[in-house]
Formats: C-alpha cells, sequence, structure tokens
C-alpha cells in the first residue's frame, strides 16, 4: 500500500501514521522527523533547513525532493509506504508524481485529516515528543502513563522547537497558503480519502481503515 497523508499542523497525522504503518507493515517516511534528525546531527541538510523550520516555514522543495526521491527508493519500500508532511506544495507533488511513474508504481491514496484551526493550537502546543523513540502524546488528550516520561522506553519527554503558539499559528498559515491546494490535486486524481480528524484517536483510526479497506 502506498499512501500519502495529509492535514494541518497538529491535526493527528504523525499519530495516525504511526497506526498504519503498524497495521499495513510499511515504513513511515515523516520529512518532518528526517530533517530533525539532520538538525541533531548537524549534516549539511540540517544546518540548510534549520532557519525554516525555526520559524515554520517550508524547508525549499530541492532538498525535501531530493531526500524523498532517495528514501523511497530503499529496499523496505518495496512493498509500499505512508509519506507524512510530503508533499506539501504543488512541486512536491508533481516530483512525487514523476518519480513514481519512473518506478512504475502509484500511490493508492491520500488520505486527509480535517480538523477545524481553533482545535490545531491546542493541539500542537501540548504535543510532547519522545527524543529516543519518537513517540508523540498530548499533555492533555493522549497524555504519558508517568507525567513526562515516554510509555515505550522512560525517556524525558520534550516540546519541539516549533511547537509554541505563535510559530503553529505561522504553520497553519503556510498550510492554508502552501498545502491545501493539494486536496483538490489529489481529488482530482480520485485519490483522496477525508476523514474527520476532530474526534477521539482511536475513532479517527477506525475511519481511515473503513476508507481504505472500501
Ligand atoms: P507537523 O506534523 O506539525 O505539520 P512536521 O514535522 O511535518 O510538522 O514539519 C515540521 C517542519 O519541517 C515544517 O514546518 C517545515 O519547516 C519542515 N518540513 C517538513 N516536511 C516538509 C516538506 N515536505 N516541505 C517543506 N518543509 C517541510
Ligand atoms: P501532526 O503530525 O499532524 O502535526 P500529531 O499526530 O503529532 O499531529 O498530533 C498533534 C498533537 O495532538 C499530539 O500531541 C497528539 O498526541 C494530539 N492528537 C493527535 N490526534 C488527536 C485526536 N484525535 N484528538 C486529540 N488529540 C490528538
Amino acid at each position: 500500500m502506498r499512501l500519502i497523508i495529509l492535514g494541518p499542523p497538529g491535526a493527528g497525522k504523525g499519530t495516525q501514521a504511526d497506526f498504519i504503518v503498524k497495521k499495513y507493515k510499511i515504513p513511515h517516511i515523516s520529512t518532518g522527523d528526517i530533517l530533525r534528525e539532520n538538525i541533531k546531527d548537524e549534516t549539511d541538510l540540517g544546518k540548510k533547513a534549520k532557519d525554516y523550520m525555526d520559524k515554520g516555514s517550508l524547508v525549499p522543495d530541492e532538498l525535501v525532493i531530493a531526500l524523498v526521491q532517495e528514501r523511497i527508493t530503499r529496499e523496505d519500500c518495496k512493498e509500499g509506504f505512508l509519506l507524512d508532511g510530503f508533499p506539501r506544495t504543488t512541486a512536491q507533488a508533481v516530483a512525487l508524481d514523476a518519480e513514481l511513474r519512473k518506478l512504475g508504481i502509484s500511490l493508492d491514496r491520500a488520505i486527509n485529516i480535517m480538523v477545524d484551526p481553533e482545535l490545531l493550537i491546542e493541539r500542537a502546543v501540548g504535543r510532547r515528543v519522545c527524543k529516543t523513540c519518537g513517540a508523540t502524546y498530548h499533555v492533555t488528550f493522549n497524555p504519558p502513563e508517568e507525567e513526562g516520561k515516554c510509555d515505550i522506553d522512560h525517556t524525558t519527554l520534550i516540546q519541539r522547537d516549533d511547537d509554541t503558539e505563535e510559530t503553529v499559528k505561522n504553520r497553519i498559515q503556510v498550510y492554508t497558503n502552501q498545502t491545501s491546494p493539494l486536496i483538490d490535486y489529489y481529488k482530482a486524481q480520485g485519490l483522496l480519502l477525508n476523514v474527520n480528524g476532530a474526534q477521539e484517536i482511536d475513532a479517527v483510526f477506525n475511519d481511515i481503515v473503513a476508507g481504505l479497506e472500501q
């Protein structure tokens, strides 16, 4: 299964992606996670991406496109993949289509998690993540068993640098301007699966699975 997951910042893409990849046994490719990893490791890509990410702007298309082109040709993507946070611009979507065509494969669905803007800020500002394993929690909506500690490996949870109210507002604006046109792009290809993201985490996942298996 070859999937992409769309939605504004804080919609629950990463949370749902974790469930989807477990069920369908495909790799979870999050461009945000890969970029943060590169910043931590102080790679060239990380150095180029950092300022954009800190401000909540998009990293230039050519950098993320190259990253995804390389990633989806790896062995573990043979049976499929889930792209989370990519594509985010029309140029990225067109480049992805071209790359897939070259590889003789195509996308199965584009999952679109819909959440009203007023819920997004609270979700993103309350997000806490594990630096070790990448697990995501929410201080109110999805708290860990022990406050501030990852359920899986007990690492102290952190808040992402870009999860401040001001940066989240900018990211929502960037999403509206640059990424939301992709909803129509994938609708025109007959790939769009709209899901109501303003429900409990389990209910959102049930709707995704029902839609994928229709
Ligand atoms: P969220 O899940 O909250 O939307 P991400 O982890 O996907 O956040 O992305 C965090 C930041 O990483 C973005 O604000 C942007 O700066 C950068 N980024 C991630 N994916 C892309 C992409 N496909 N194109 C450009 N920038 C990206
Ligand atoms: P995205 O990858 O789209 O930016 P995340 O999956 O990281 O979003 O979720 C953002 C925050 O909202 C996290 O703290 C997460 O635990 C929480 N969250 C995710 N889905 C839901 C939901 N359905 N209801 C309430 N909170 C949620």
